[in-house]
């Protein structure tokens, strides 16, 4: 589905992603972990078009979607993203925020627009908040919201950074059994997350991000018992 040869990504004189291959098949779930600064946000926003890469291919769907003459819409029509910090439009209900996409990027018609928005916020126990604003939720719901309006598009590729991030403890939890649910139907996903048993529970393959490059990957059980690099090993030490 998604394949990066020899990414490279500069900000001026400083090097943030160099030599990243990655390949992405259908209902992978790939987890980005590292420590900040390693790389991981900026490696997605560089798979949607966000952020222009500097050298390397991306290939998504069998399209070279790095061509620079590739526009970004069409690509960010197939693919979802939630980042950390929930940006759902204040002045819109929950209903009119997961509508508003597929309605007007996807021409879907507003009653069936409805419909599926409704399905999918009744799946996240969103049922009782869909008239409401976003101010009225809690973060977690509102985290929960904003996947679903990803999910409205029917993406084949969702991007997920950091989404617990900016969230009480205790409101993690829900917002990542809905991202495990998901995974577990089969959704395809690149995700960043700094939660490593969540990592490790619903990654297909884990990568570990140190410098802008990605130093190992596999699964992760061989990730996180037997890792073979040593910064791999420092990092989880840290963090477990
Ligand atoms: P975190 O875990 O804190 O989210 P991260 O792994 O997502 O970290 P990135 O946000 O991808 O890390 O940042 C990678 C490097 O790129 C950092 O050194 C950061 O300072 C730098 N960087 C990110 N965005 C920009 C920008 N717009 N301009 C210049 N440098 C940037
Ligand atoms: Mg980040």
């Amino acid at each position: 589905l998604l394949r990066l040869e020899n990414v490279r990504k500069t900000y001026g004189e400083r090097v943030v992603l160099a030599d990243v291959d990655l390949v992405v098949g259908t209902g992978d779930v790939v987890c980005l972990i590292g420590s900040s600064g390693s790389g991981k946000s900026t490696l997605l926003r560089c798979l949607n078009l966000l952020e222009p890469i500097d050298d390397g291919v991306i290939v998504f769907e069998g399209r070279e979607i790095s061509d620079p003459l590739i526009d970004p819409r069409e690509v960010r029509k197939r693919m979802g993203t939630v980042f950390q910090a929930y940006n759902l439009f204040p002045h819109l209900s929950v209903l009119e925020n997961c509508t508003l996409a597929p309605r007007r990027v996807h021409g879907v018609p507003r009653a069936r627009a409805e419909k599926e928005a409704r399905e999918l916020l009744g799946r996240f126990g969103l049922s009782e908040h869909v008239d409401k604003h976003p101010d009225r939720l809690s973060g977690g719901q509102q985290q929960r919201v904003a996947l679903v309006r990803a999910l409205c598009t029917r993406p084949v590729l969702l991007l997920l950074d950091e989404i617990t991030a900016a969230l009480d403890p205790e409101l993690v939890g829900d917002v990542l059994d809905a991202v495990r649910e998901l995974a577990e139907q089969g959704t395809t996903m690149v995700l960043a997350t700094h939660e490593m048993a969540f990592a490790r529970d619903v990654a297909t393959t884990v990568c570990f991000l140190h410098e802008g490059r990605i130093l190992e990957s596999g699964p992760p059980e061989r990730i996180f018992t037997e890792p073979r690099e040593e910064r791999t090993r420092t990092f989880l030490r840290r963090v477990l």
